[in-house]
């Protein structure tokens, strides 16, 4: 047990060239990555891994997964070779209890949603890492209770990041425009601001909001954003955020971390 619980974070990842870019998304991953210090391990939950079971990677080695396609030849090379923990796997099955998290041993890895964040937060890749995967087959309150469960983990020293888009619409990517945002892009993603930084309990509701079917074709890069919600209400605090904007016209960086205000103590000033 640690004195305080440890911070969780949404980072709106985007492009898989993130990877290798240094921007300002990239530049506040590596600043909260910095802030945070070395946790016990990480626990990521990454829109990447969308399937028909909620799964946490438990094998003492995890792979490198290169889950795009299209892109150069550097990004399929590039390797985050950070260990496992088994240990980790069986106690984020152990606290989202009754709900069922089966372990992971051969099928999946880290793919981009993890490494493109961590590569800027924890470059060294000496942290353990574990992730969890988006189940497809449960409905958005599934995912938002999950979250919740989690929330025992920050009081063991491990670091949850869900790893999505609030915006994220593929179809309309607009390439000429890599810091654009489309109005509905801004609408949407001003809205998810108002409500995970005043009551993220509420966070649903978006699914009302007149540009979700645009925002959110698709649910995958969505619901991590919901687990972060249910961390925030399992904690009883709100979320601020870290970094926000826009890419490609149809999908949103915004960034929301939780619990990691304390860190502004050492004078940082920027969390
Ligand atoms: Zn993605």
């Amino acid at each position: 047990m640690t004195d305080r619980l440890t911070p969780a974070v949404f980072i709106g990842h985007g492009s898989p060239m993130n990877t290798l870019d240094h921007n300002r998304y990239t530049d506040a991953w590596e600043q909260f990555g910095a802030a945070v210090g070395r946790p016990r391990a990480i626990l990521v939950i990454s829109a990447h891994w969308y399937t028909n079971a909620t799964m946490v990677t438990a094998m003492p080695r995890p792979r490198t997964i290169h889950d795009f396609f299209g892109f150069p030849e550097e990004l399929f090379a590039f390797d985050y070779p950070a260990p496992g923990a088994p240990d980790v796997a069986a106690l984020v099955a152990d606290v989202v209890r009754p709900r069922w998290v089966g372990l992971d041993l051969d099928s999946w890895g880290l793919d981009h949603g993890t490494w493109s964040v961590l590569a800027h937060m924890f470059p060294r890749a000496d942290v353990p890492v574990v992730q969890l995967s988006v189940n497809a087959l449960e409905p958005l309150t599934y995912h938002l209770d999950l979250g919740a469960r989690l929330a025992p983990l920050r009081e063991q020293g491990v670091l949850i990041v869900s790893s999505g888009n609030v915006v994220h619409n593929l179809r309309q990517i607009s390439w000429d425009d890599p810091t654009g945002g489309f109005d509905w892009a801004h609408r949407f993603d001003e809205a998810a601001r108002a409500v995970m930084t005043d009551e993220p309990g509420d966070v649903l509701a978006l699914v009302q909001h007149g540009d979700y079917p645009r925002a959110v074709p698709t649910p995958d890069h969505f619901i991590p954003l919901l687990h972060l919600a249910g961390l925030a209400t399992a904690s009883g605090t709100t979320p601020e955020v870290v970094v926000d904007g826009y890419a490609f016209g149809s999908l949103s960086m915004t960034c929301f971390s939780l619990g990691a205000a304390d860190l502004a103590e050492g004078g940082r000033g920027v969390w």
